[in-house]
């Protein structure tokens, strides 16, 4: 635990970032720090280097960081979940809502290759957990796209949100660190 309680300290509090009123988590001084970001990939290469995975998907833009180190730790595939017009190739995506309007998430539709018999399996991953909004989302697209994400990961949960009640009723979550 006092590695955990190194890393929840590698994180940096910025106020009012994007808007007045929000603090913001800033990840950063986590990755720049090799002590704590060394500890968090060890710690996630033991919660996951024992299950059947496929693949790792991560959630533009932290969670490309996080997802692809990992994957190349576990020497698993990696594959970007992106905001849409991003991706060149054909897409298929899902919409969720914001406070105020709507975003989207989008996938290349052949990301995931079926493997033989069984469905393939998706890891998530992405730095932060606050509405759930973004997540969720992202669970339905794995689905929508043929594969079974069999966890959701988070580095952080701002658990006071619980946003990550939704993705519960279909997907286990696990975060690092709750807030
Ligand atoms: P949600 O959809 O759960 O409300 O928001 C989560 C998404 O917004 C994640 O992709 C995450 O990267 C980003 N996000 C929201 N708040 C923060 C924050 O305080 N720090 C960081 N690093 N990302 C955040």
């Amino acid at each position: 635990e006092t590695d955990k309680a190194y890393l929840l300290n590698s994180i940096r509090d910025i106020e009012d970032f994007p808007k007045p009123g929000i603090i913001f988590k800033d990840i950063t001084t986590l990755l720049g720090d090799e002590k704590a970001f060394n500890f968090l990939l060890d710690h996630l290469s033991t919660r996951y280097e024992n299950q059947e995975i496929d693949y790792i998907a991560g959630i533009e833009s932290r969670g490309f960081i996080f997802g692809a180190a990992l994957a190349a730790r576990l020497r698993k595939r990696f594959v970007p979940i992106r905001k849409p017009g991003k991706l060149p190739y054909t897409t298929i995506s899902e919409k969720y809502s914001l406070e105020y309007g709507v975003d989207e998430v989008a996938i290349h539709i052949d990301a995931f290759s079926s493997l033989g018999t069984h469905k393939p399996k998706v890891l998530l991953i992405d730095d932060l957990i606050a509405t759930g909004g973004t997540a969720t989302a992202a669970v339905k697209l794995i689905n929508k796209a043929g594969a079974h994400c069999i966890e959701a990961c988070f580095i952080i949960n701002l658990t006071f949100l619980q946003g990550d009640l939704d993705i519960k009723k279909t997907t286990p979550v696990y975060s690092v660190l709750e807030v």
